[in-house]
């Protein structure tokens, strides 16, 4: 049903863009890759699927650039049918210790880029009356913690763009929703455990299970493999009428 398709992930060089870009491609959607990280591993490995892959370093901070990887995917394959917004970067501090250049960053990255891809993306899905956008939102979306405000502020405000896109598209084959995952061990994360670690002079095992204790009833992390089964339902014809959510997998997180 998916076969033949074009998904652009954005960040997808590791973690749950990487989970993601795999996932699709098991579908026989076609990728293109996007991110900083290891380019040439994630680009193997989604080949290695069967898929005809390409790669765009756009910085996701950057419209011009966004503006650059939306025509180049539409000419490379013909058409962008499936767009995952996951590129996102975390800093942690208190609003008066915040950076006001890793504020800036932050809504950038992790919010406007969402703004630019979808305003360069729909029209050609409109075209052809088909496509879905996936927001990677966070649990962040929809509750807050302490020291991650301006991650906070731009999870909650793609929430809301994942409303209205729904909205202006309801009555068209275009859905847009938002995936709103706990806590998951990406590279993201581990920056977060190393930091736990070495505040609290504890080893990297009780600190990634302290972390995922505080917050995550189950006491497990997400995995972006289960996170990539979300995305390849919500891109399915039996959800096409899933339109604006924002889908909570957190290990029952936001459930208290
Ligand atoms: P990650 O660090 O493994 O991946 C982030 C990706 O974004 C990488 O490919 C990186 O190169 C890319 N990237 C960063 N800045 C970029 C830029 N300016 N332009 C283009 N690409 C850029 O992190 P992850 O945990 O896989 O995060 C992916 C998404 O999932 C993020 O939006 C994050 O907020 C969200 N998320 C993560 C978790 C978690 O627990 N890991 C939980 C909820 C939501």
């Amino acid at each position: 049903q998916l076969k033949g398709k074009t998904a652009l992930v954005t960040g997808s060089t590791s973690g749950i863009g990487l989970a993601m870009a795999i996932g699709l491609a098991k579908q026989g959607v076609n990728i293109m890759v996007n991110g900083f990280g290891e380019k040439d591993n994630a680009i193997a490995q989604i080949k290695a699927c069967g898929v005809e892959v390409d790669y765009h370093g756009a910085d996701m901070s950057k419209p011009a650039e966004i503006a650059d990887l939306i025509s180049q995917t539409e000419k490379r394959f013909g058409s962008l049918d499936i767009l995952v917004n996951n590129a996102g970067i975390q800093h942690t501090a208190t609003v008066q210790d915040f950076p006001a250049a890793q504020w800036d960053a932050i809504i950038a990255i992790n919010l406007s880029s969402a703004f630019h891809t979808t305003h360069y993306a729909l029209p050609g899905m409109k075209k052809r009356n088909w496509g879905r956008i996936i927001n990677i939102a966070s649990v962040h979306g929809l509750v807050g913690s302490a020291q991650k405000s301006a991650y906070v502020a731009a999870k909650h405000g793609i929430v809301g763009l994942t409303k209205v896109v729904a909205l202006e598209n309801a009555q068209t084959g275009i859905t847009c929703n938002a995936i709103c995952p706990g806590w998951v061990l990406t590279p993201l994360v581990q920056k977060q455990v190393d930091a736990r670690a070495e505040r609290e002079k504890i080893t990297n095992e009780q600190a990634k299970h302290d972390l995922v204790a505080e917050k995550q009833p189950s006491g497990n992390f997400v995995t972006p493999e289960q996170l990539a089964a979300l995305a390849v339902f919500l891109c399915s014809q039996d959800a096409s009428e899933v339109r604006g959510a924002a889908w909570n997998m957190d290990g029952g997180w936001t459930a208290q």
